[in-house]
């Protein structure tokens, strides 16, 4: 492998401004790397190998000319498969997109495109986002880089992968319930969820609109604030965006944070943690305290609910935007049909994979009349209340901490047949969607077989840079960011 590839994002710009390597090269030696791991992990669904160095050669012709070069340049990427990128297939890991070609461009990836970012290839992922071990992938499953009979987490397992194993140095994901979190806990590196509404949702292919925001997956904190720079904005193309100009989130990742108060969530460090996240966690807490934070817990009492909630919420919104899947405008058409019923019924019975119509038949049941009351709109006034909690807890601390998931990655199969017990992975990480406030997961140790621990940091909605600014301290304090998995 070429060693600068194991660098991050800062260094690497550095590299190409220096003539150290050019883009193109750069970006050749991620295929390389790409090539040499493709069958043990299972990461991408497909190269976008021309996009990828047609835009290293722009990268190589501003170098030439002594221009100014844009944000993360030059940069090789891998972009989660549910999100549209013009000419590249784009199946969401799902049989019934499974030659689906992108007509157009999601606005994150123009604006990757304009930034001169080189995306190097779609990366797999669980069907539609649903899942948190991407083994629900119609394709393959990923292996976690750092221990081949692991999961990666999910749903978005590739993309956590391919930046974990050196593929490529920047990643992005989609974040629902956890799908960038946990990855990043389980591969041992930095997912970062922004506030609902920082990033444009156009062009990701929905799976439940109130929940999902787009996010990044780096090495480093610095450059997961900088890939957050480049993909935020208002964007008229999806009335959800939020009309703020972007900030500049790397601007106060060193200011001191003496004196910030750091709010530990009670329900999640008191029971179900691994001995080793556990002792993790009381690491992290006395890192806080010796950057001069004091430390306060906090309950958040009806976070035991967030499971249930969003498992009502969720499923109600993709049983609505799944519905698109017919056979008639996109994708997967049965070739076994009489008449229009069943040529939509066969379609989406042979297009979708056990779990993605599990959600749908959940969702269906908890939209429908005389259930509505009881499910749906409770459901909706439980995510008022959690969001709430929140609200509360920001007015006594400035972060709230916890682990991103109360384990490390486990075995693949282990909870493949038991769908409760993969739901319940994300306890951690799910109220973050109901109330929209920003989330990041970074490297906090390892356990006793060397797999990778995350620390969750919470903060208030629009909050990013303080977020970042409190990552990046507690980053500097460990090496643990600095080690790679060994593959
Ligand atoms: N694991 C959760 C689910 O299966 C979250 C997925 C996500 O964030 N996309 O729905």
């Amino acid at each position: 492998m070429n060693e600068l590839l194991k660098k991050t994002a800062a260094e690497q710009s550095k590299a190409l401004k220096n003539k150290e390597i050019s883009a193109v090269e750069l970006t050749q030696a991620a295929f390389e790397r790409i090539d040499e791991l493709d069958e043990k992990l299972g990461t991408f669904n497909s190269l976008t190998k021309e996009t990828a160095l047609n835009t290293a050669k722009k990268v190589d012709e501003k170098i030439a000319q002594g221009e100014e070069l844009p944000l993360l340049a030059g940069i090789p990427l891998a972009l989660k498969d549910n999100m549209n990128l013009v000419g590249s297939k784009t199946t969401a890991s799902s049989k019934i997109l499974e030659n689906f070609v992108s007509p157009f461009n999601a606005t994150i990836t123009q604006k990757l495109l304009d930034n001169l970012v080189p995306i190097v290839g779609k990366a797999n992922l669980d069907e539609f986002a649903m899942g948190s071990s991407n083994e629900n992938s119609a394709f393959r499953k990923v292996r976690n880089p750092w221990d081949l009979n692991k999961v990666p987490g999910g749903s978005s397992g590739g993309s956590a992968a391919s930046v974990a194993s050196c593929e490529a140095t920047l990643a992005l994901g989609s974040d629902t319930g956890g799908s960038i979190r946990l990855p990043a806990s389980f591969c041992g590196i930095v997912g970062m969820k922004p506030t609902y509404g920082r990033v444009s949702r156009y062009g990701l292919i929905a799976f439940a609109s109130s929940l999902d925001q787009i996010g990044p997956f780096t090495r480093s904190v610095e450059d997961a604030a900088n890939l957050l720079e480049v993909i935020s904005g208002h964007d008229p193309k999806d009335s959800t965006s939020l009309n703020l100009p972007v900030e500049h989130f790397a601007a106060g990742l060193n200011n001191d944070i003496k004196g910030k108060k750091v709010g530990v969530i009670k329900e999640l460090i008191s029971e179900g943690l691994t001995e080793d996240v556990s002792k993790a966690m009381e690491k992290a807490i006395e890192t806080y305290k010796s950057l001069g934070c004091e430390i306060v817990e906090i309950s958040l009492p009806r976070l035991k609910y967030s499971i249930g909630i969003y498992y009502i919420l969720a499923t109600a919104e993709c049983s609505s935007n799944l519905a698109r899947f017919d056979g008639v405008k996109y994708g997967y058409r049965t070739p076994n049909a009489k008449n229009l019923m069943e040529m939509y019924t066969k379609t989406r019975a042979e297009g979708f994979g056990p779990e993605v119509k599990r959600r749908i038949m959940l969702g269906t049941y908890a939209l429908s009349s005389g259930y509505y009351d009881a499910y749906y709109k409770k459901a909706q006034q439980m995510r008022a209340l959690v969001t709430e909690d929140f609200k509360k807890s920001f007015e006594q601390v400035d972060i709230l901490i916890s682990p991103t998931c109360p384990n490390t990655a486990f075995e693949l199969g282990a909870k493949a047949s038991d769908p409760l017990a993969m739901y319940l992975t994300d306890i951690a990480t799910i109220s973050a969607n109901l109330a929209g406030i920003p989330g990041i997961s970074i490297p906090a140790g390892f356990d006793k077989d060397g797999m990778p621990i995350g620390l969750q940091i919470l903060a208030p909605q629009l909050q990013e840079t303080r977020l970042f600014n409190m990552s990046y301290k507690f980053e500097q304090a460990h090496d643990y960011w600095k080690q790679l998995a060994n593959i």
